[in-house]
This record gives C-alpha cells, structure tokens and sequence, in this order.
C-alpha cells in the first residue's frame, strides 16, 4: 500500500543503465537520492461513500494522464497513471463502501497505477480530471456504482483487447529492457535471483519494525549477487532490480530469456501463528505438500491480482510429450537444489519442521528452468524478524547458497545440463 519514492530514482537510473548494459544494482543504490522532475505528486486523497455508492478522490500537482480498465477475478477497476509518488497518509484512502481494498504505487520508471478490488461488482460513471478552482494542483474525481455480475463482465469483455493492448505494451516495454542486456557468456552457469512482490506489491509487513517484505527480498537478493560476483563460471543476474512491480509471468519470463540455468525467489512471508519461525524452501508441485505451503502458495500468487494484472491473454497449457519430459527433468533438478540449500542450513540456520515443502507457486512455473523460492523466516515471527533485518545474517545466508549452489551445480554439470 505504500510507495517509497526515493526508489523511483534508483529504478529510472537502473533502466538507463541497464540499458546502456553496464549498470549494476550497487552502482544504483548509491546513486542520487532526489526524485527526477517528471514524477507526479498525489499529495492528498479521500474516500466516502457505501456499498452502493462511492467516490474517491487524489489531488495532483500536475495534471494527470488516465486510463481506466475493468478486470475479472477478482473484479478490479484499474486506473493507469503516469509516474506518481504518493504521499498523502495510508489511513486517507483506506478500502471502504464498494472496495475491498485499495492499492496504489509504481509499476515501473514510467508509471503507477491505482487498483481497486470491488467488494461487489462496480463501474465508473465518472473519471474526471479538474483544475482546482484556486489554481493549484489538479483533482481526479472517480465516481462508482455497484452493477450487476453480469453487466461487470460485459465491462470486462467489452474492452479485452484494449486490456490486452495495453498488457502487451508494458511486457513488451520490460521485455525491451530484457533484450538489451547482453546474454551472459557461453558455458556459464546463468542465476536468476528474484526478490519477491515489489512496487505497488509490498508482500508482508514486519510484526515490530512494519519494514516490508519488498525491501527485505530485494536486500537478499542483491546480497546473493554480490557473493556471487566473480565466483568462475557463475553469472547471476536479479530479476527485479529496484522497487518496480513485476507480475509472477514476467519474471518467469526474464529468467528464461536470459538463459537462466537456476531461479532462486526469495521471500518472508507472514503467518497467523506468530510462534513459528525458521527457513522453508519450495518446489513447485500442482499438489501441495501441506496446509500451510498451500495457503502460502495462494497468498503469493494474489501477487498479480494486487499489481491489476489479467490473464485474459494467458496462453493456453500446452499438452506435449517432450514439454512433460522436460518438465519432469526440471522438477529433478529443483528438488536436487533444494535439498542442497537445506543441506547447507542445517546446523546454521534455524528452519521449520520439513523443510523442503512443496505447492503450485506460479513464480516456479518456468517448465525448463529449475526454480526454488525461498521463505527465509516469518516476518509474524519478532526473532526471525530482527535476523531477517540484521545485514550479517545476510550475509551468512548468501554464503550459504553459495554453497549449496556450488553442491548443485556439479551433478548438473556432469549431466551436461
Ligand atoms: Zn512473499
């Protein structure tokens, strides 16, 4: 629900010098702080209204650009806008009368989004976009009323290929940033290290310290490519690199292009049982291994629900002999991986009874790239949580999939993968 706009500076710079395909995520982070001239402010917002009716409205400094879409599944309003950093209180646009809740933050260097997740189905009868009458700033006046079912999914129908379009436009956009990195060296061992959630998706919150779980993955993750940095033979690469939103597709997606040989996802997710902690490692499997890997693995595909992301364009699961094999070889390999992380921390690092879970994470979709998403601890749990925020147990842990990641490799190197 929150937008941290000092990122905005370091994704932008980030695009650039990925771009110019000498950038690097230390390079980013110690680069300037301000936010460029281009961004919108939203500097206050509000929302009244009931459950049949209701009106939300965010004042700019500038006038905004906007384009509203509807999508099913849950049924969301998505608002697109240029670049916006938000900086009006939380509690001003708290999910009440036809919502169920409310985000909103940055998708990427160009833009951000507003989401709104109907508690029953509901359109815009009005979008507007005002001067204020004493000058100053701009209002957009978005005005719901709740419809039918029926009449929701005819919004949706009526402007899928618009949906589409626009879905098309920004993969391709961040596709675009994909093929202009360089492919790594041949004969490399190509990581693709994924911080969870991200942008307007922050994941879980921290039980004491309210950090969250975005800037925890993403410190992890550049943590492991930096010990990773000059390791022979190994290449790593993150596939998000600032506070930008990636739908669970699209990181698929950029492991693959690159040529990924290994994706590792990491995360810190929260339970309702705050005395459970430690480490949890996951393959994907269409059965999960348990209640809890199942109920996790639901949360954190919501991610794309979150980001108003659709499927409508999904391709179809394509049924072919030679995709099983593959996939069945992969699923070897990502279970070989995670039996070497739990290897590598037992003794040193503190996990959950079973460890090696499994259950139907979208992110480890990838059906010929061997993917392990990694739950370092519970953000619920006080303990893990000042591990998890302590910059030397980061780097433990990166030392420690170094290893495992050492251990793996060999076997996968002897079988000519
Ligand atoms: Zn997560």
């Amino acid at each position: 629900m929150h937008w941290r706009g000092r990122m905005f500076s370091r994704i932008a710079l980030l695009l650039l010098l990925t771009v110019a395909g000498v950038g690097t995520a230390g390079d980013a982070a110690s680069a300037a702080q301000d936010e460029p001239a281009d961004s919108l402010a939203a500097y206050a917002a509000r929302i009244v209204g009931d459950r049949a009716r209701t009106r939300i409205v965010l004042e700019f400094d500038r006038r905004p650009e906007i384009a509203v879409r509807y999508i099913g599944k849950p049924d969301r309003i998505v608002v697109d806008l240029p670049s916006t950093v938000f900086t009006f209180p939380e509690a001003d646009l708290e999910a009440r009368g036809l919502f169920r809740d409310i985000r909103y933050g940055s998708m990427d260097a160009g833009s951000a989004r507003l989401v709104l997740t109907a508690d029953r189905p509901a359109r815009l009868v009005a979008s507007e976009v005002m001067a204020n009458e004493n000058g100053e700033g701009y209002r957009l006046v978005l005005d719901a009323e709740m419809v039918s079912q029926q009449d929701f999914e005819k919004l949706v129908n009526e402007q899928s290929w618009m949906t589409a379009s626009v879905d098309d436009a920004s993969a391709s956009l961040r596709g675009g940033r994909v093929a202009a990195v360089e492919r790594a060296t041949t004969g490399a061992f190509v990581i693709a290290i994924d911080a969870g959630h991200g942008g307007i998706d922050a994941g879980a919150t921290g039980a004491a310290t309210k950090t969250q779980e975005k800037e925890i993955t993403l410190a992890f993750a550049k943590a492991l490519a930096e010990r990773l940095k000059g390791e022979p033979g190994i290449e790593a690469f993150l596939v998000r690199e600032g506070d930008e939103f990636l739908s669970l597709a699209e990181r698929v997606t950029i492991a693959r292009q690159r040529g990924a040989n290994l994706l590792i996802s990491f995360h810190a997710d929260t339970l309702r049982q705050n005395n459970i902690r430690g480490a949890t490692v996951y393959t994907i499997s269409d059965k999960a291994s348990d209640r809890m890997a199942a109920d996790l693995a639901e949360r954190e595909n919501l991610s794309d629900a979150v980001g108003g992301v659709s499927y409508s364009s999904e391709p179809a699961e394509v049924s072919d002999i030679l995709l099983d094999l593959t996939r069945r070889e992969t699923q070897a390999f990502s279970i070989s991986m995670a039996d070497s992380v739990v290897k590598s921390f037992e003794g040193q690092v503190a996990l959950i009874n079973n460890p090696h879970r499994y259950a139907g994470f979208r992110v480890l979709q990838a059906h010929d790239v061997p993917s392990i998403l990694l739950e370092l601890g519970f953000l619920s749990n006080k303990e893990d949580e000042k591990q998890l925020l302590d910059p030397a147990w980061r780097v433990k842990i990166a030392e420690l999939l170094a290893a495992a990641i050492k251990r793996y490799r060999l076997p996968v190197v002897a079988n000519g993968g």
